[in-house]
């Protein structure tokens, strides 16, 4: 009798213990997208025919799986898609993002939404949000950072 009640007192802590450690994996937070810089010194401008500046911190405790940059026309007339899914990103949980996006010559002139998502090895997706202009290409104004 006495036996019994132990292998049931040891049941009930490796349950509780099983709980705990099930609910701890469950809540890893979603990624966390801060844009740092969009558009040379943060301008949110960029040009056709050139490459669009882009830098944000991303904190991602279920590490990242993949990254999707979609810049569209506000009326949704013209897309540029750019996607990461290998590389120094993936699989990191804090990282700073850089790099430049390719702006096709023929993109045309005026304001674009910037979706910028995140989703990490849990399956979790983080949606950021931004605003740039298309303006037309200018050498004066060209960088190469
Ligand atoms: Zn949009
Ligand atoms: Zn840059």
């Amino acid at each position: 009798m006495k036996n019994n009640i132990i292998l049931l007192f040891s049941a009930a802590i490796a349950i509780a213990l099983m709980s705990v450690s099930c609910k701890k994996d469950d809540s890893v937070a979603k990624p966390v997208i801060t844009f740092t810089e969009v558009g040379h010194d943060n301008s949110k401008h960029a040009m056709r025919g050139d490459d669009m500046h882009l830098e944000a911190e991303i904190l991602a405790e279920g590490l990242i799986k993949r990254i999707d940059v979609e810049i569209h026309k506000e009326d949704g007339s013209y897309e540029i898609e750019k996607s990461y899914t290998e590389g120094k990103y993936i699989g990191v949980k804090n990282v700073e993002f850089h790099e430049h996006i390719d702006i096709p010559a023929e993109a045309p002139l005026g304001e674009y939404h910037l979706h910028f998502t995140v989703t990490d090895k849990k399956g979790q997706t983080t949606l950021a949000e931004t605003h740039i202009e298309v303006v037309e290409f200018d050498e004066h104004e060209h960088h190469d950072e």
